[in-house]
């Protein structure tokens, strides 16, 4: 059913959404307003090829189709013409989001599947500016989306079960693994990961542990590949915070107001990885981990 696909931004995650459908065989429009940035994924798309290559799992001749198969746009109108499926991974803004939506609504093919993917924002909502409900549907990927299994698939509150399936289907194409939840706030992922990474932050906020103590702990007693202060640093503190704020305006519920340590680390720029610094410090050249000094 689709023979063509629309991946709007062309950040982190779409440069990602877009090399896994292309390697898998699927023709591709990814669109973005910064010609910059498309031109800087396009480079981190044939990177993370090579290296695909170089480990063995894609031949040359593989990588060469696959990239052949990603074709570049900066307006929306010229992106999605003749495409069975655009999946949206613009900026994490709402009024962004609504305003590409209402886009899409009026210019992709009216048969055309819309997804999402959003970490927090209401597919519901999302879905609501539209004229097609029921072919709105969230798409989340995970980060890096050429390595990790998962797809969320989110079924907003008028998702018809045709566009559902359709998505599940094309997840497993792809050779990832679909889970479909309903959608309320943070969904599955964020709801349960979102807590856990505001309660380490908490525990180094009330003095209860070491930034490398709370780590090492959830990796070697847990078997969590990386420690929840890491992982933030990793996702970006300024996203966890505003995941943290949709679930706690979202829910109504204390339990999920962002750590004031978390608020003053965000206003006071330091994002983690993205700024070179958050729990850890990330000089550049540097392999090891370090924990900042504020937090020695
Ligand atoms: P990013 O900032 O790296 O990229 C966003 C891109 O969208 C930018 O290149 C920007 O120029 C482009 N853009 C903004 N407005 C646009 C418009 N109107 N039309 C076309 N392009 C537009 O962001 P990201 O980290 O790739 O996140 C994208 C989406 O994926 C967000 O909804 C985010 O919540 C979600 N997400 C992110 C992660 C993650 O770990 N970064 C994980 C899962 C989901």
């Amino acid at each position: 059913m689709f023979q063509k696909i629309a991946v709007i931004g062309a950040g982190t995650m779409g440069n990602g959404i877009a090399h896994v459908f292309a390697q898998n065989g699927y023709p591709v429009h990814l669109i973005d307003v910064n010609a910059d940035q498309l031109v800087k994924a396009l480079q981190t798309i044939q990177k993370n090829m090579d290296r695909q290559v170089s480990k063995g799992s894609l031949t040359a001749d593989e990588k060469l189709a696959a990239y052949e198969r990603i074709g570049t746009f900066s307006t929306i109108e010229e992106g999605v013409h003749g495409v069975q499926l655009v999946v949206e991974a613009a900026t994490e803004n709402e009024p962004v989001k609504l305003k590409i939506f209402q886009e899409l609504d009026r210019l992709a093919p009216a048969d055309a599947i819309l997804a999402s993917n959003t970490s927090s924002i209401s597919i519901t909502r999302i879905a609501s500016v539209t004229k097609r409900p029921q072919q709105v549907i969230g798409m989340h990927f995970m980060n890096p989306v050429p390595v990790m299994r998962l797809v969320e698939i989110i079924n907003g509150y008028a998702t018809d079960a045709a566009t559902s399936d359709a998505i599940v289907a094309l997840t497993k194409k792809i050779n990832k693994v679909p889970c479909v939840v309903n959608d309320y706030p943070g969904f599955i992922a964020n709801r349960i990961l979102m807590p856990m990474i505001n309660e380490a932050i908490c525990s180094v906020y009330e003095g209860v542990a070491g930034v490398e103590a709370i780590d090492t702990i959830m990796k070697l007693g847990m078997a969590h590949p990386m420690g929840p202060l890491q992982l933030a640093d990793f996702i970006g503190l300024d996203v966890c915070h505003s995941i943290l704020s949709v679930l706690h305006q979202g829910f109504g519920n204390p339990k999920y107001a962002p750590c004031p340590l978390l608020g003053n680390m965000v206003a006071a720029g330091k994002l983690g990885v993205k700024t070179g610094e958050g729990f850890y410090t990330y000089p550049t050249g540097s392999k090891d981990l370090l924990v900042s000094d504020r937090f020695l």
